[in-house]
């Protein structure tokens, strides 16, 4: 496709965009169209490549969200969309009543890639679903009510993760909630020892927070995590719907404790940035309580089907063979220092930069200044996030197929956006 030929004239582009303000104003959500003006986000996705993403206007942006870890093998990868475009003309969708081919080598090969016994999947469309069905097998698995949870956790928004999700501000208007969720600080190993029983179903985790704003648990968290679960007989779950499939320099955050859960959960870069799909893997032990009885006790009309799992084995598949995770590693360490060298020159604007592998926060002393740095960072043509628990930190998380010399311009984006935005403030101070 001659790709210059599918960017409308610079008029047209203006109208077009103009319209499609209106439409979200008129029938999509006028506030949240407001806040993306703010940060200078009005403009119209139109084609993605690699790390880079291009609006209707032209205007080419490295694209350092990353779809909160989605676009892990950057946006449509040509292998993903050709197995996808196959499989659309053949079966897109399950019937539900034959075998499903693809689904079989999907749930084949998350055995073989995920840690300890883990060997069973259940295949949904979001990382949510995927958390609701990991909370309901760990219930029916212990015969046990009660969960354990921790503040500032993001497992999605439906009534079973959110309940399970440490941030009130998405969950009081809500109320009343699933009951049998205890929330504790994240990293207290005490407070876990305290807080898991003998009626704990499941203690559920992120490795790393990234909703929160990249919060890393200190050395022997999760290992102790599983011991106590082990102690008390209860399910350690954890979700790696951010953090699984490279993205921070290991396949799964968990493999670098060596620490297996009982029920993991995956979704987001699953899908290669083409098929939503989220996946509830679990151990045999869990498998048996849930479905021996009764197969039919969790279904999905559209999880496992053909399209997203033809994605999401192509997708595996790619990260393998390119080391993605390895990347992940390397690249991280590269940004991790640059942007670590820019808060060392701006200690009033940055109180903190951390990450592992290819997810990175920075810490502002005051929220407002950083969605200030934001906006000027869109302008020097790299998109950035606020994290949605945590106003105060920005998050880097790119594809993991960023270039280097990408990451450089990252660096020197960042700076200049930091020096527009002291600058800005100095003004404001008078
Ligand atoms: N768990 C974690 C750790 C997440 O980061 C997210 C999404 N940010 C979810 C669950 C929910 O995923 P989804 O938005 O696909 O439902």
């Amino acid at each position: 496709m001659d790709l210059k030929h599918d960017f409308p004239a610079a008029h047209d582009a203006e109208r077009i965009t103009q319209e499609t303000i209106e439409k979200y104003a008129r029938y999509v959500n006028p506030t949240a169209l407001n806040l993306l003006k703010l940060a200078g986000f009005d403009k119209i996705e139109w084609r993605g490549c690699g790390a880079t993403i291009t609006d209707l206007q032209g205007t080419e942006y490295i694209d350092c969200l990353g779809g909160y870890g989605v676009f892990s093998l950057g946006h449509a990868h040509p292998e993903v969309v050709a197995v996808v475009q196959e499989q659309a003309a053949k079966l897109p969708l399950s019937t539900k009543t034959f075998l499903n081919k693809p689904l079989a080598d999907l749930c084949e090969r998350l055995a073989q890639i995920t840690p300890g016994d883990l060997q069973y999947s259940f295949l949904s469309n979001s990382g949510t679903e995927a958390v609701e069905a990991a909370l309901k097998f760990a219930r029916i698995a212990t015969g046990r009510a009660n969960f354990v949870s921790t503040t500032g956790s993001y497992h999605g928004k439906t009534f079973g993760a959110l309940s399970a999700s440490g941030r009130d501000v998405y969950k009081t208007p809500f109320a009343p909630l699933v009951p049998g969720f205890a929330h504790i600080p994240f990293g207290d190993v005490e407070a876990l020892a305290g807080a898991v029983n003998g009626d704990t179903a499941a203690v559920i985790l992120e490795p790393i927070q990234g909703e929160n704003g990249i919060r890393i648990p200190p050395r022997g968290y999760i290992s102790t995590a599983r011991e106590i679960c082990d102690a008390h007989g209860a399910l350690l779950i954890l979700d790696e719907v951010q953090t699984g499939l490279g993205r921070t320099g290991r396949m799964f955050a968990c493999d670098y404790c060596g620490v297996a859960p009982d029920i993991l959960v995956l979704a987001k870069a699953l899908g290669g940035g083409v098929v939503p799909i989220g996946a509830t893997v679990g151990t045999p032990t869990v498998w048996e309580k849930v479905f021996k009885t009764n197969p039919f006790l969790h279904t999905s009309t559209f999880g496992g089907n053909e399209l997203a799992c033809v994605a999401a084995l192509k997708t595996l598949e790619i990260i393998e063979r390119d080391n993605l995770a390895g990347e992940s590693a390397r690249k991280g360490a590269r940004l991790l220092a640059g942007l670590r060298a820019v808060q060392e020159r701006y200690p009033n604007l940055l109180t903190d930069t951390r990450g592992v592998g290819l997810m990175i926060g920075v810490e502002f002393a005051d929220p407002d200044v950083g969605k200030l740095a934001i906006g000027a960072l869109v302008h020097h043509g790299v998109v950035a996030a606020y994290t949605l628990n945590n106003a105060k930190v920005m998050r880097f998380e790119p594809p993991l197929v960023i270039t280097d010399a990408q990451i450089e311009t990252v660096i020197t984006a960042f700076e200049a956006a930091l020096n527009e935005t002291a600058e800005l403030l100095a003004d404001l101070m008078g």
